[in-house]
């Protein structure tokens, strides 16, 4: 009885390693996984042994023959990855611990310290790679502006996907490990500088990630009643900074703008039974104003046919399960522009994504509710009169339009910037070469370092950053070990 990765595979491949038979794939050092939307179990190469379920820290490998019906479809969907790019026995690139061929530090050798700063997701795999590395002690402090942990899984995953906030209790075994101090509402750059953390450490690692999205710069997109996708989650996640925001439920349409994985969360969220997020991180205000929420479709506008779908399978799989999702118009094929990928990975994922969408139903539901997911429907301006927004919109060509009472762009997110820190405007990232901050004259800013979102964009999901992370502080040691970085003159 093989095992099967389910939706809410969080990509950090923990359990790689602990497979036998090497059946779990694309493996971090294969060249398919930085773009993986989730990770494969070979259903004939399994052995059925189980080390992986024990590994996976968001509770997503589970066996056949304990599949629900909601999750009946990964079964195909991990038979059917090897069915495109080959047979899990046939890999040649075993994964590699990195702690394999380094040598641990003589007793006198100095402690590394180390600041980073932000505790989501990217923070808490520096740290993590750092503890597991035998080839330095390190002692690290973590700053995080916020009272608690956790970042974008603690606010921006959304509230009914318990299990892939589970990873948090993760984070936290690793922050109560001997070396580690959390310090909780502390704002670098205000209420301590840059400066302040580089000389009591030998290096500073941002790990800010992106919070807020991208701006949309259409005529009408400052309107009332537009509101940032990213804003939205993170009200209705109670993040301190988003308290008391308003989106207007009041009209029975809300058309999202771009259809990533959070277009599809906020659709979700929007249209699903209020009920089933009593009980998780939503707050109380934001679960009232979903019982007093009138809306019943959401329009997801996307400006490029469904071969260019930002969302992932396994979302758009969780979203058809939850609401009635429905392709206007029908025609697929009419909507299809690109050339073929050239590579067996991009083609399994068009492919089934195409699949998936020729499969959803054709009507609401029978109480109405259901999200509309439009191809090739590029935006071109917002307009307000009567207490309702219009979208314009160019359909295939011709000029179409949208009434509605809110209008959520979800067309990605931006960086935070840290003050006495490079930021790039125009990329919402923090310049760098594998980690390394770069300063004004291209050249590396000796102890600072990126990891996560703020370094590379915001792509890939939760575990993908701890991959990231092993880069950065693989660069970060090898700087120590080259005596690049300035011991501390400040504890
Ligand atoms: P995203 O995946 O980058 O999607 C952005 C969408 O916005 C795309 O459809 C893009 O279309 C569109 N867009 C960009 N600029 C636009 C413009 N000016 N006008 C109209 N449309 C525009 O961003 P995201 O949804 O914010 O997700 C960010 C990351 O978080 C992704 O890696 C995502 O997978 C991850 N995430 C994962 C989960 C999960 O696994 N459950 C949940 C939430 C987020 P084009 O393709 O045409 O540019």
């Amino acid at each position: 009885m093989p095992h099967v990765i389910v939706q809410n595979c969080c990509n950090d491949a923990s359990c790689v390693p602990e497979c036998p038979v090497d059946c779990i794939h694309p493996t971090p050092d294969e060249p398919d996984y930085a773009t993986a939307e989730m990770l494969y179990i070979d259903p004939d190469v399994c052995i059925d042994c189980g080390a992986c379920i024990d590994a996976c820290p968001v509770s997503a490998i589970t066996t056949d023959y304990e599949l629900t019906a909601e999750m009946a479809p990964f079964e195909t969907m991990n038979a059917d990855y090897y069915e495109a790019v080959g047979s899990a026995a046939d890999r040649d690139h075993p994964f590699t611990d990195p702690r394999i061929g380094r040598k641990r530090p003589s007793s006198d050798a100095e402690t590394l310290r180390v600041a980073v700063v932000g505790a989501g997701a990217a923070g808490h795999y520096v740290v993590s790679e750092l503890q597991h590395r035998i080839d330095v002690r390190a002692t690290i402090d973590v700053y995080e502006r916020l009272p608690e942990t956790g970042g974008l899984v603690r606010f921006g995953v959304a509230p009914d996907h318990a299990d892939t906030k589970k990873v948090q209790e993760q984070f936290a075994k690793s922050r109560k490990q001997s070396g580690v101090t959390t310090h909780l509402g502390v704002r670098v750059g205000e209420d301590v500088t840059h400066e302040d953390l580089a000389r009591s450490h030998h290096a500073v690692v941002y790990a800010v990630g992106s919070l807020h999205g991208r701006e949309l710069g259409l005529p009408g997109a400052d309107l009332p009643g537009v509101t940032a996708a990213a804003d939205f989650v993170a009200w209705y996640n109670g993040h301190p900074d988003f308290a008391g925001r308003t989106v207007d439920l009041s009209h029975e349409r809300v058309v999202v703008l771009g259809n990533g994985n959070v277009a599809l969360d906020v659709a979700r969220i929007l249209t699903a039974d209020p009920e089933t997020f009593t009980g998780t991180d939503m707050t109380d205000e934001a679960l009232a104003a979903l019982r007093d929420s009138r809306v019943r479709e959401v329009v997801i506008l996307a400006r490029r046919g469904p071969e260019h779908a930002a969302f992932t399978a396994p979302e758009l799989v969780g979203l058809a399960r939850t609401v009635p999702v429905v392709v206007e118009p029908g025609d697929l094929s009419a909507s299809g522009s690109a050339g073929e990928p050239t590579d067996e990975q991009a083609r399994f994922y068009r492919a089934q994504k195409l699949a998936l969408l020729q499969s959803l139903p054709a009507d609401a539901g029978p109480d109405g509710r259901r999200v509309v997911l439009r191809f090739g429907t590029p935006p071109t301006a917002i307009t307000a009169s009567d207490g309702a927004l219009t979208v314009a919109f160019d359909d295939h060509g011709a000029p179409s339009e949208l009434a509605c009472g809110a209008v959520l762009p979800s067309i990605g997110l931006r960086g935070t910037s840290v003050p006495g820190v490079p930021y790039d405007e125009g990329t919402g990232t923090i310049p760098n070469a594998d980690g390394r901050v770069l300063g004004p004259d291209g050249a590396a800013l000796p102890g600072v370092y990126v990891a996560g979102w703020c370094k590379r964009g915001p792509t890939g999901v939760i575990g993908t950053n701890r991959y990231d992370a092993r880069g950065t502080v693989d660069a970060l040691i090898a700087d120590f070990h080259a005596g690049l970085l300035s011991a501390p003159s400040a504890s």
